[in-house]
């Protein structure tokens, strides 16, 4: 028999504490493992902007016909915007292309294999610590996965010291990950005066930078969030970024992400944009629409941009007055660590310091689900769990 040989994959470190979580029977369980928003009321409403999108498209669509490989054009248009700001030279000069992709991951996915196929660029290096799935993403399309120190345990700060220090490492062609925003899972990003470093490192060396971008907003806003982009794009003649769009609208489940390639000069980015479209075609053919018309409808229209901005502004909020609350309240419940690193640091993760010992004794003593690494989703502490998580963690 042949599928008699296959052995069983083990679960996935995020997504299988989901499933762990869905069975258990408890009513007081909490699930701060995977990163969704959720609001005071522990919801992950659909946002307002985006149902009034869909309202405009269920009058207006006028077809289910396939999108063009690259997705819907005026998608990859509003894009680029928000990437780069509108009036950046990188869009009218025309050195930025655009393809829609199946979410973040989709487009970590289809970068990478626009790597390994067209070019000699098939090692990247990664933070220490990184998203759980990168290494994995990766590594199946067949890149070659270094690391390079990004995380102090012991100051729960940056090593931005030993980050340079492993960047000097690399080799001309390297490719160098680095996260926009809200470093998952420390949520401790570099300053300006940082990436502007890191962005001539990679021009000495001749690294090309990629960017997952996956929390645009959820930091201290659009633009400022997209400060180390910027800065690096200012300095560097190449890069490729690879942003989702599933946390800062909510389209989790529409699968609505981008790659942006920037290269020296407009032939050689429609190059590209032609070598990233032929491996599309041979993956999934062309996007789905949903998500991308959903994105672009609110992006092109002025108040649903102004509603979606502030609903945006509000999850932000929500979750930095969660991380003042949660140092608060461990204080509160006698908990001597210091844990005020946790209010410094940005978007929906914290690296809490809790170890492996202690994250068995959350889950199986007090149904708190947190991933085993100590990664925390500020993002799924309301008001109401507050006080049951903290004296958990008071007693562990
Ligand atoms: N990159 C990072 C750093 C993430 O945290 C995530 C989602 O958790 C992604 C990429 C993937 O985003 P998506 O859910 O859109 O595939």
């Amino acid at each position: 028999m042949i599928f008699s040989q296959v052995t069983l994959a083990p679960a996935d470190p995020i997504l299988g504490l989901t499933d762990a979580f869905k069975a258990d029977t408890r009513t007081h369980k909490v699930n701060l493992g995977v990163g969704i928003y959720k609001d005071e009321a522990g919801q992950t409403p659909v946002l307002s902007s985006v149902k009034k999108a869909e309202a405009i498209l269920l009058e207006t669509e006028k077809s289910k016909n396939y999108l063009g490989i690259e997705g819907v054009q005026a998608y990859n248009q509003v894009v680029q915007g928000l990437l780069f700001g509108v009036d950046s030279n990188i869009i009218t000069d025309k050195r930025a292309v655009t393809v829609q992709a199946p979410g973040g991951t989709g487009a970590l996915r289809v970068a990478s294999e626009f790597l390994v196929r067209n070019t000699k660029s098939t090692t990247i290096w990664v933070s220490n610590p990184t998203w759980a799935n990168h290494n994995n993403i990766f590594e199946t399309a067949g890149l070659s996965v270094k690391e390079y120190r990004y995380y102090k345990a012991e100051t729960h700060d940056m090593d931005f010291e030993a980050m340079l220090a492993d960047l000097e490492q690399a080799q001309a062609g390297d490719v160098i990950l680095l996260h926009g925003c809200c470093h998952n899972p420390t949520g401790i990003d570099l300053s300006l005066a940082q990436w502007q470093q890191v962005a001539q490192v990679c021009l000495t060396k001749e690294l090309l930078p990629l960017f997952d971008f996956a929390y645009q907003g959820f930091g201290a806003g659009i633009d400022e969030d997209a400060q180390g982009l910027r800065a690096v794009a200012a300095v560097v003649p190449e890069l490729l970024i690879a942003n989702s769009f599933s946390k800062n609208f909510g389209l989790y489940n529409e699968r609505i992400g981008a790659v942006t390639v920037v290269a020296e000069d407009a032939e050689s980015a429609t190059n590209s944009f032609s070598q990233i479209k032929k491996n599309i075609r041979a993956n999934y053919s062309n996007p789905p629409a949903h998500g991308g018309l959903i994105v672009s409808t609110i992006l092109s229209d002025d108040a649903l941009r102004q509603e979606w901005e502030a609903e945006l502004t509000e999850m932000r909020q929500r979750i930095a007055e969660m991380r003042t609350l949660f140092v608060d309240s461990l204080k509160a419940e006698g908990v001597e660590q210091d844990f005020s690193f946790i209010s410094r640091q940005n978007g929906m993760f914290s690296f809490s310091g809790l170890n492996k010992q202690q994250v068995a004794r959350l889950k199986d003593e007090f149904a708190i689900y947190i991933v085993g690494s100590g990664r925390i989703s500020v993002a799924g502490l309301t008001k109401n769990n507050m006080p049951a998580v903290c004296k958990a963690i008071a007693q562990v």
